[in-house]
């Protein structure tokens, strides 16, 4: 008897896939009634300690499990409440769009099969959408780690010559690159991975706005040539994680131009504001940058994962990474034609087809309308800064450039330590009671509250409810604390 791993009964698991799919669409549909988040009891943790399973179990008691244990402890971004860190919800398209895409289950590397074009397709959409020339060239990755490693290592590889062959012990100067005190952690991590090190990363002082200081980032490239380092790239922040701001694109990119050197930016999802009426002139200088990096699974709010990473100059991308060994070799004819292989401009080989769900989301709404979400947000964000600062007993700890605010309550509390101590508590209050998700940040060693809205779920009535139980909480638990 020979085994598979197809259903043993087809017409049952029809059943059990369809009753999956209505609980989905339940779920998505009735999510505002839920807790945004619900802490796990301890038996589903035991539960989820379990041994590996040696033999099966029938595919419907597999579900219940997962409707038992996994379901209800979701993250919670799916929420329209939800305002930690820097998260998507997904959509209802972008779920189904997964499922064909995994029933498909297309290793969308190399061959001549429709997903290499609609991935094609969608790395074309993506230029077009940051004014990228049709000759420039990309590659969807998991997020926004993994598209500004890659274009940091073509940056390292375009910059510092036969880096491929001979590494960078090869040069007698030690080459150095820049970012500013709030880039995101993963540029560090680049810096690390590519051997430049976390030595090599400069990070330039911010101002009063978290924005970089483009005269303090030309003062350290002087330094550095004086000092006998080797610059190459500057790292310019469109969206930072802790507050939004959004470097001076212009005043990096002359920097870059006068000094000759890569100029990357890391725009996770400020990028995408580039959207928006509003912010299209002021990030309009993206389209000169040497690469882009952004996420659509954050403010595009496709399911998780999905980033995209640019490069202005094909060969360039293409020279980093290109390798063909004898079993990836092209043919003229049959399934392995096609489209270039795309394990010739990335880190990763095998890949999945998170294309579909890009394409699929963007024929249902439209850019257009995106743009509209994505104002939609900004414009939430200034109004949940309007009621912070007209409410006394709150306090907005940074400006609002994009849709991060970050503030605390204070009452009457003066002792910074006790203010510290009371927005801990509160933040940690409306997660356990599943009123809202914000996360938290340090800002100038005071500790905020911090709501990133990229959230194509929210609605004004949300941030009143959130705003109310801050003060609510806030008072009732600075009296205690007296
Ligand atoms: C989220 C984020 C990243 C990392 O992107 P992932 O998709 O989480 O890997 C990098 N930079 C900024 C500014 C971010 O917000």
């Amino acid at each position: 008897m020979e085994e598979h791993l197809d259903p043993e009964n087809w017409e049952s698991f029809r059943k059990l896939a369809h009753t999956m799919v209505d609980d989905v669409l339940d779920y998505l549909k009735n999510v505002r009634k839920q807790p945004v988040w619900t802490p796990m009891p301890d038996s589903t943790r035991k539960y989820l300690e379990r041994e590996l399973p040696l033999d099966g179990s029938p595919p419907e008691e597999v579900y219940e499990a997962f409707k038992t244990h996994i379901f209800p402890y979701n993250k919670g971004n799916v929420h329209p409440r939800f305002w930690a860190w820097v998260q998507g919800t997904g959509t209802p398209m972008g779920v189904f769009a997964d499922m064909l895409a995994s029933a498909m289950n297309p290793n969308v590397t190399i061959g001549e099969h429709a997903a290499m074009y609609v991935d094609q397709q969608v790395v074309n959409w993506c230029k077009s959408i940051m004014g990228y020339p049709e000759d420039s060239s990309g590659l969807l990755v998991s997020g926004g780690s993994m598209a500004n490693t890659t274009a940091i290592t073509v940056a390292r590889n375009t910059m510092l010559l036969n880096s491929r062959n001979a590494g960078l012990q090869q040069f007698e100067k030690q080459p150095v690159m820049y970012c500013s005190a709030e880039s995101h952690s993963c540029i560090i991590k680049a810096a690390e991975m590519t051997g430049i090190g976390k030595d090599g990363l400069r990070k330039i002082d911010v101002d009063a706005s978290f924005k970089i200081i483009p005269e303090k980032l030309e003062e350290a490239i002087h330094a550095d040539l004086d000092a006998g380092f080797m610059p190459f790239c500057v790292v310019a922040n469109c969206g930072t994680v802790n507050t939004g701001a959004i470097d001076d694109l212009k005043a990096v990119y002359a920097i870059c131009k006068k000094y000759g050197l890569w100029f990357h930016i890391d725009g996770a999802f400020g990028l995408l504001a580039i959207l928006t009426d509003e912010y299209k002139g002021q990030l309009a200088p993206a389209s000169l940058a040497d690469s882009l990096a952004f996420d659509l699974h954050k403010w595009m709010y496709m399911p998780y994962d999905v980033g995209c990473v640019l490069v202005r100059n094909k060969e360039n991308h293409r020279n980093t990474f290109s390798i063909t060994p004898n079993y990836l070799l092209q043919q003229e004819r049959g399934l392995a034609s096609g489209p270039e292989s795309l394990n010739n401009y990335g880190i990763e080989l095998s890949r999945s087809f998170k294309a579909l769900k890009v394409w699929m989301s963007f024929k249902e709404h439209g850019i257009r309308k995106y743009g509209r979400m994505i104002a939609q947000n900004i414009q939430q964000a200034r109004y949940l800064a309007d009621m912070i600062d007209q409410d006394e007993r709150l306090e907005r700890l940074a400006d609002v450039p994009l849709n991060i605010v970050c503030f605390r309550y204070k009452g009457a509390v003066t002792d910074e330590n006790e203010m510290n101590q009371i927005n801990l508590e509160l933040l940690m209050q409306l997660q356990e009671k599943g009123i809202a998700s914000p996360s938290s940040t340090i800002l100038n060693g005071r500790f905020a509250i911090r709501v990133a809205i990229t959230n194509q779920r929210t609605e004004r009535e949300d941030l009143d409810v959130f705003v109310k139980s801050c003060i609510q909480l806030g008072t009732s638990i600075a009296s205690v604390k007296k």
